[in-house]
Parts: structure tokens; sequence; C-alpha cells
């Protein structure tokens, strides 16, 4: 689409914002239809297969910008709990880190390995992994302490449930099948311990089951939230290159003439500025010194007569084949070029010698006599234009508005001498010499 923005922040916004121009540039998606999914509920399922996987990507990647971060919130929450086992009982404390070590640990590091590698189903797996044995390590405490201390173990079990829920990255499926092998692992672990103790600890275990599938629906909210979040990023970045077309447009618009699509008198202003006379911006001495810049009004011969004769519709189409003929020659030669008004164009050159000057008049002169002949009044040119030139040294300095009023004084003397032609004046440069500009700058 020829647009290109960039966007700065979190894994998750770049991702949202490089989805939304390669939808775009396929034309699937606008804001419209983005609003539209915000509204029905954020479901991705129903709207274009591509999109789904977008959002899919954009949640892998911020996956993986998060998941060395997961694994080692893990590692260090299993450890840090084994500061509570010395305190409870220091013997079983070292069973606990003997477990950890056996169980927990190996789960992270295949987890890690699987991250470094990209195998996502393998990292899913090991997360969950990690989280239902140091699970099951607590429950295996809770067998060996008495009843209080056994309580609070097998309650830490719902609070490692319920922090996995919201923080991994699964999907309600895995969610529940995470949930079922936590619940079952924890409860053979208990019933392990024979029927009483089961029986014993079956509050504790119904909270844990509780806790487990109330917050699933939580783990759907934040989901949704994701969702609405990938979907917002995306209408934010393509409003932004809805304003930067629109804008674009808009630009393009205010420089174009709109009966010829030629440039404007604006825009030639604009350009005259910078190209031209390099005026409005640090410049190059040199690249100016022995130069000469020539500027020329070209007004169509007895236009009204033309327009009288065929109809003014005629006369845009000439204007047009006109407009397009001049803007051709003017740009193989460098020149820049606008329609100034009505059947007056004007042309600028910067150029090393007034011959070439003339010659860029001389060719406009002829591309505009040779536009409305073929086929027609026997050859002869059926509209023609007389051109006006002013030339001056560019070191000079010549105020545009000066050298049009040159050009227009040798364009009108061209009219008076009979048309079809082109008349030149050349400026006396009283102005400074630019090593003198240069001195008083
Ligand atoms: P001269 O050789 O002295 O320049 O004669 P002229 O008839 O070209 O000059 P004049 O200024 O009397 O007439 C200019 C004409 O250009 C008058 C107007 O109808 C025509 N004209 C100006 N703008 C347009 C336009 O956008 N479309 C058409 N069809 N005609 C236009
Ligand atoms: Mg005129
Ligand atoms: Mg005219």
């Amino acid at each position: 689409m020829g647009v290109s923005v960039s966007v700065t922040g979190g894994g998750f916004v770049d991702d949202a914002a490089v989805a939304a121009v390669e939808l775009d540039k396929a034309g699937q998606l606008d804001v419209a239809a983005i609003d539209k999914i915000v509204r029905d509920g954020a479901r991705l399922r129903d709207y274009p297969r591509d999109l789904a996987a977008k959002y899919e990507e954009a949640r892998e990647q911020t996956f993986y910008n998060e998941y060395v971060f997961l694994f080692v919130l893990g590692c260090v929450v299993s450890f840090a709990t084994i500061a509570v086992d010395i305190l409870v009982d220091p013997y079983l404390a070292r069973e606990g880190v003997i477990l950890r070590l056996l169980t927990t640990t190996p789960v992270t590091v295949i987890g890690l390995y699987a991250g470094a590698r990209r195998w996502t189903t393998v990292m899913k797996i090991a997360l969950g992994a990690g989280a239902v044995t140091f699970m099951g390590v607590l429950a295996h405490m809770a067998l060996h302490l008495p009843a209080a201390d056994a309580a609070r173990y097998l309650l830490a079990t719902a609070t490692v449930v319920a922090i996995a829920n919201i923080t991994l990255p699964f999907s309600l499926r895995g969610q529940a099948i995470f949930n079922s092998a936590a619940i079952a692992l924890t409860f053979a672990v208990v019933a392990w311990g024979g029927t009483a103790v089961l029986q014993q600890h079956f509050r504790d275990l119904a909270v844990l089951v509780i806790v487990a599938f109330a917050t699933l629906p939580i783990a759907a909210r934040v989901e949704r939230l994701r969702r609405l979040n990938f979907l917002l990023n995306l209408r934010t970045n393509l409003v932004g290159l809805e304003l930067v077309e629109a804008n674009n447009s808009l630009r393009h618009l205010s420089e174009t003439d709109a009966l010829t699509g030629v440039a404007n008198r604006r825009s030639f202003e604009a350009r005259y500025q910078n190209e031209i006379a390099r005026e409005g911006q640090a410049f190059d001495l040199s690249a100016i010194e022995g130069k000469n810049i020539g500027l020329m009004m070209i007004d169509l011969d007895h236009f009204k007569p033309f327009n009288d004769m065929h109809g003014h519709q005629a006369g845009d189409v000439c204007l047009q084949m006109v407009a397009r003929s001049l803007e051709q020659v003017c740009d193989a030669r460098g020149a820049i070029f606008a329609r100034y008004g009505g059947e007056e164009f004007i042309a600028a050159i910067r150029a090393d010698t007034a011959d070439q000057i003339v010659a860029l008049a001389e060719e406009a002169r002829a591309s505009v006599s040779s536009t409305l002949t073929r086929d027609c009044n026997q050859g002869r040119a059926l509209i023609t234009a007389s051109i006006g030139v002013a030339i001056a040294p560019a070191s000079a300095f010549f105020p545009r508005e000066e050298l049009i009023e040159m050009a227009d004084a040798a364009l009108y003397s061209g009219k008076n001498a009979g048309r079809n032609r082109v008349e030149v004046v050349e400026a006396m440069p009283f102005a400074p010499s630019a090593a003198a500009f240069e001195a008083e700058r």
C-alpha cells in the first residue's frame, strides 16, 4: 500500500502492527470490520482465518518473550518455599529439596531447552508439568506433617493452580487438562497415604478443586482482554495507515491542477524555492556559481477564439494535451513545470548556459504547436503558444516575482511580434555577486 508505519513498544504491539499491515495488504481488514469483531465480543473464530492465525502468531511471540520469565519465576517460588519447609520441619525439608531436584528441576531444564528450540508444545507441557510436579511435592510434604501444617500445604496447591491458570499461556482446553492433571496428581499423592488420610484432607482437596475450576472463567476473561488488546492495536494501526493515506492524497490534491493533472502554481512555488533558487535551505554556493536560472511564461495563442469555435469542452481537452506535452519536455530537461492559471503555464530551470534555457523554451513551443496538428488542418498547428523567457545568473538571487514580471513582458512582446515564438530577456545582475552575498552572510 506504499506506506510504512513504525510502531515502538512491547512485542505484542509490534506484532499487531505487522499483522495489520499484512492483512490490509491482502485487503481483508478495515476499521469497520474490526469494530464489528469487537462489538461481537472479540471472538476471532468467526472472522477471516488470517486474523485468528495472526493473533495466534502474536500470542506465541509474546509467549516466547515471556517464557524465560515464567520458568524463572516458577523456579524461584519452588525453591523459596524450601525456607518455609525448613521452618516447619528441617528433616522433611531435605526430602523436599531432593524431590524438587528430581521432578521440577528436570522438567524446567527440558522446558527451557524446548523454548530455545521453539518447540512450543513441549515447552507448554513442561511449564504445566513444572507447576503440577511442584504441587505433587507440596502434597507429599503434607502427608508427613501434623494436621494444621498439612492443611496449609494442601491449600498452597490451590494457590499454585490459581496462579498457573492466570499466567500460563494455555487455551481453555489446555487449562482444563492442566487442572485435571494437577488435581489428579495431588489426590493420588494424598491417597497414597491411605483412605483415612484422604478422608482427613478431603475438605482441603475440595478447596483445591473449587479454586482450580473457579479460576477458569478468570483465565477466559484474561484471554478475551488479550484479544481485545490485539484488536484495538490493529485498529489503531489501521486508523494510522488510513490517516497517512488520506494525508498523502490531500497533499497530492493540493499540489495538483484539477483539470490537467500537472502541478499547480502553489507546488511550483515550493519547488522553485527548493530546487531552482535553493533559497529555503542551507545550500552549496558552488552549486549555483556560474549557473543561470531560466523562468518562462507560456501562454496559448488565440485560445479564446479556439474555445469559441470548438467549444469549452474541446478547449479543456486541448489544455490537458498541451499540459502533458509540456510536462514531458520539462521533465526530460530537469525543469519544473506547472499550470499557472487559465491557458498559461510556467516553467523554470537551472542550467549551465543561457543557450540551454532558450533551447528548452524552443522545444516547449514546438511541442505545443505539434500537439494538435495530426490528421487535421493539413498539418498546420491548431494551437500554438508564445513563450517569454527571463534568464538571470543564479548567483544574482533575483526574486521569483521579478523574473515572472520580466518573462511576462517578454511574452507580450512575443505576442505583439506575431505569436508562436520565444522571446528572451536577460536580466542584468545589479544584485550582489555570490561572493558578495557570501561575505554578507
Ligand atoms: P492571446 O493569444 O492574446 O493570449 O489570446 P487568447 O485568446 O489566448 O487570450 P485571452 O486572455 O483573451 O483568452 C484566454 C482564454 O482562455 C479565455 C478563456 O476562455 C480560456 N480559458 C482559460 N481557462 C480555461 C479553461 O480552463 N478551459 C477552457 N476551455 N478555456 C479556458
Ligand atoms: Mg493568457
Ligand atoms: Mg492566450
